[in-house]
């Protein structure tokens, strides 16, 4: 693509400065890489005045159309589209000497306010960090530097210089055009969706699923998900909850289509046949069946659980083992080796957590047997799992299933 100037006579040129990730990526994949993320961010954006979006030498530039634009919403947007590592605020100018000073000046007026405002008193400190990315600009980086931080300081006389502790770093960047900003937000990372394929999410209620949900969709996966719902074990409640957690993670995931399954028959057939101590692993090979035939309706590739080792009786490895059994496609478990602390601080980070504690039950809790058992053997579970027509049973579920869209 070729470079756009975001420079426009008679405005104030502000922009956000978009830095893109996996600077590893090369050839093609890069440019579907740009693309998706090119996409996602025109989506991202449209309803905050639907800003032009460059795209130049592996970054992005926001650029609105009219005034006045809310900067502050547009950066936290943009920081949530999954192959964004980082943004700035900048002024933009032309790549000359002078008019690079004036707009370092205002930067640094602004920076200075906001310091004060936010407390800071006397000196404040500071330093400059040029990069130049065209050589045919007269001037070396560090001796831009220089020369900015002169200016600087004759323009205000309550800055020093520090290059070791600075209260704040003046960025100049000097390339076809040239942007100054005092502020890098970092932002989530990962790749942006669509670019890896789509996979199909269990979602309960609970705080796992959620952020397996989060972490698999932030390497550019697209996700659906599968709930299954056991009405009146489980109430409207929590089919509810269930939707506005997915509602929560399309912020960051895009829109999720939720299938939610009946699956009150299933369970009560289980109940019903099947040894008690090994009701959880036969529930949840049937979980595994049921959501990958919706999977491959729905152009999945592989399955999400929201498991860790060890968490409860039916993640210990033997059960995960009979269950994945179950399973003709890849059972991803992003969570598989986190603790629970780590996974509620993400839960909070992406605003599912509130949600996820609401008390209501979910359908795993309902025929919880006393004492599963933590290491079944497959041979034992196929046995016992015989014991009730289950084909009939989950293509009755599947065909019940409702479809929700979120986000
Ligand atoms: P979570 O916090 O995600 O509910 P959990 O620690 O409660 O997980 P389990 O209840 O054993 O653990 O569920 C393990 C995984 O099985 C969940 O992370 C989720 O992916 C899937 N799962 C459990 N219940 C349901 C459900 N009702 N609908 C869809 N998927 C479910
Ligand atoms: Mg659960």
């Amino acid at each position: 693509m070729n470079y756009v100037k975001v420079t426009k006579e008679g405005t104030e040129n502000r922009i956000i400065l978009v830095r893109i990730g996996e600077i590893a990526l090369k050839g093609l994949n890069r440019s579907t890489f740009e693309k998706n993320l090119y996409r996602n961010l025109k989506e991202k954006l449209k309803d905050l005045g639907n800003p032009d979006i460059h795209w130049s030498q592996s970054r992005f530039y926001i650029v609105p159309v009219s005034l006045p634009f809310d900067y502050a919403a547009a950066m936290d947007a943009a920081s949530s589209v999954f192959g964004v590592v980082s943004s700035s605020l900048a002024i933009a100018c032309k790549s000359d000497f002078e008019e690079i000073k004036a707009i370092a000046i205002k930067a640094a007026a602004e920076k200075i306010e906001a310091l004060r405002k936010a407390g800071v008193q006397g000196t404040i400190k500071f330093k400059v960090e040029t990069r130049r990315g065209i050589k045919s600009f007269p001037m070396t980086s560090p001796e831009i530097s220089a020369e900015l931080g002169g200016v600087l300081l004759d323009e205000f006389g309550e800055l020093t210089v520090d290059v070791n502790n600075p209260d704040f770093i003046l960025y100049c960047e000097v390339r076809e055009e040239s942007f100054v900003y005092t502020d890098i937000a970092k932002a989530k990372g990962g790749m942006p969706i669509g670019s890896n394929g789509k996979a199909c999410l269990l979602l309960s209620g609970g705080i796992d699923s959620p952020v397996a949900g989060y972490m698999v969709s932030k390497r550019g996966v697209k996700i659906c998900a599968v709930h299954f719902f056991s009405y009146p074990y489980t109430s409207e409640r929590a089919k509810e909850k269930v939707l506005e957690l997915a509602k929560i993670m399309s912020n960051y995931c895009g829109e999720i289509k939720v299938m939610v399954v009946p699956y009150t028959e299933v369970q009560l057939a289980i109940h019903e046949h099947c040894r008690d101590e090994l009701g959880t692993v036969i529930m949840r090979r049937s979980m595994m069946r049921i959501a990958e035939t919706l999977a491959r309706k729905n152009g999945c590739a592989a399955l999400v659980t929201g498991e860790s080792i060890g968490q409860v009786a039916s993640q210990t490895m033997q059960a995960m083992y009979c269950t994945d059994a179950a399973a003709n496609m890849p059972v991803f478990r992003p969570l598989i080796a986190m603790d629970k602390v780590d996974v509620i601080a993400i839960a909070r980070e992406i605003g599912t957590f509130d949600t996820s504690t609401l008390p209501y039950e979910d359908c795993c809790t309902v025929f919880t047997p006393k004492h599963p058992k933590t290491r079944p053997s497959l041979e034992e579970v196929i046995e016992e799992e015989s014991k009730y027509d289950y084909e009939r049973l989950e293509s009755e579920a599947v065909e019940g299933t409702e479809v929700f869209t979120c986000g």
